[in-house]
């Protein structure tokens, strides 16, 4: 394969329909057999799905964890109907964000007493960037910001810049290393592309960040949840992320942040709201940040949709995200076998790297006509989406997807093409 064909997927010289009957056989049989001998498998009764959907945008919105539901009736009905003001302490609603925050840490490799949960991955953004902006060593004077990045990134960081005196670099994550200076001052990144799916390398950037006197805020949005990211371990400075993604908090769920250990007694909020006060009763006129992780919290936190998050991280229980990464890197890897054997050729092509260090849990394929090929599969009972101008994504979410999903997908796929 020459480098221009290299990502091209699909059967040459075969229409799809004609391919089907032998492919299908040896592929649903393997999706079968995959499926059998797949250790998650089981955590798909952990989930309300819709019994004949293919699901895969859990990479936009994760689906309904079976305990949510009855979990959220409670915080309704009994918490807040009957024990009223009562339940901020006696149903744990003051604390929430903290140890929501550890129950979720653990996820993203973190030690207790570093994440906080509340206000949207925007917010918990501003936050990070003011706050690292602060920190960084003065004189410094450039904010670089991954140029790939989902919107909203960019948007706060054109701010949180111009609020410190910063100027904004956009700058591709493959050329981070070769833009870093000794005027660099923060470093934003996505740790996975939500366009595209790629991976980056957050040890390696993160190092190289650190070797030049900066500090990085790394934005989780796509890997949280679906492979292991190891924040303490690489030594990451901050970072943010939703919980409405792979981690199945439901719409607008809270999202959080991380503050190193080390950065806390210094961190300073941009947004330094009562909540984050060292004693937010005593309603004194002067603020006193409060030490720990409690510092990054603003205002009263949304219980209702914390509380479903809560609950929503129940279905971790027992689950290792190594194990969580070896099922998506493998229903990955066979998603696109699947499309070679059942898409004509030429018909799309992935944009997701097929090396496994460069891929998140996502596949992305660009097509003609995107919009209305994404269209025809939700219709086909086929969910993905799409993102202009030309990808389809596919959001593979090892805890309720199977390897049939995959098959199946890619059939319909096919057939479309057909
Ligand atoms: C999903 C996503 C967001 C979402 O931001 P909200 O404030 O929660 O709407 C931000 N950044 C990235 C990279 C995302 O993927």
């Amino acid at each position: 394969m020459s480098d221009a064909t290299a990502n091209r997927v699909g059967t040459p010289a075969r229409a799809a329909d004609s391919a089907d009957s032998a492919d299908f056989a040896g592929l649903a049989a393997r999706a079968a057999r995959l499926d059998a001998e797949d250790g998650l498998g089981k955590l798909r009764e952990r989930f309300a799905l819709p019994e004949d959907l293919v699901y895969l945008d859990g990479n936009s919105l994760g689906a309904l964890p079976a305990a949510v539901p009855g979990a959220v009736d409670d915080v309704i009905r009994r918490q807040w109907g009957e024990l009223l003001i009562r339940s901020w302490d006696e149903s744990g609603w003051w604390t929430a964000p903290e140890r929501i925050g550890d129950l979720l840490a653990p996820l993203v490799g973190a030690a207790a007493g570093q994440v906080t949960v509340g206000d949207s991955t925007s917010v918990n953004l501003f936050k990070a960037l003011v706050g690292a902006a602060r920190l960084a060593a003065p004189g410094r004077t450039r904010m670089l910001v991954d140029a790939a990045t989902f919107p909203t990134d960019g948007y706060i960081a054109a701010s949180a810049a111009r609020m410190t005196g910063l100027e904004v670099v956009p700058v591709e994550p493959g050329e981070v290393l070769g833009a870093l200076g000794d005027d660099t001052a923060v470093v934003l990144l996505n740790h996975v592309d939500y366009r595209s799916g790629r991976l980056h390398d957050l040890p390696a950037l993160t190092a190289a960040v650190h070797a030049a006197g900066a500090l990085v805020v790394w934005d989780l949005c796509h890997s949280a949840g679906a492979l292991p990211v190891g924040l303490d371990a690489h030594g990451v400075d901050l970072a943010v992320g939703c919980t409405y993604k792979y981690l199945n908090g439901g719409p607008g769920a809270p999202a959080y942040l991380y503050v190193a250990a080390r950065h806390q007694d210094a961190f300073d909020s941009p947004l330094p709201g009562w909540n984050s006060h060292a004693e937010p009763f005593a309603m004194t006129p002067e603020y006193v940040p409060a030490r720990g992780a409690a510092r990054a919290r603003v205002g009263t936190p949304d219980i209702l949709s914390m509380l479903a998050l809560e609950a929503a991280l129940g279905v971790w229980e027992g689950v290792r995200i190594e194990e969580v990464r070896a099922k998506s890197l493998a229903l990955t890897d066979f998603f696109l076998e699947c499309v070679a054997a059942y898409v004509p050729a030429g018909k799309v092509e992935a944009v997701t790297p097929r090396e496994h260090g460069e891929r998140g849990s996502q596949v992305s394929l660009r097509c003609a006509n995107a919009r209305e090929v994404m269209a025809e599969l939700i219709a086909r009972g086929v969910v993905g989406d799409f993102r202009a101008p030309d990808v389809l994504r596919f959001g593979f979410t090892p805890l309720y997807v199977g390897f049939a999903d995959a098959e199946r997908a890619a059939r319909t796929l096919g057939h479309i093409f057909g």
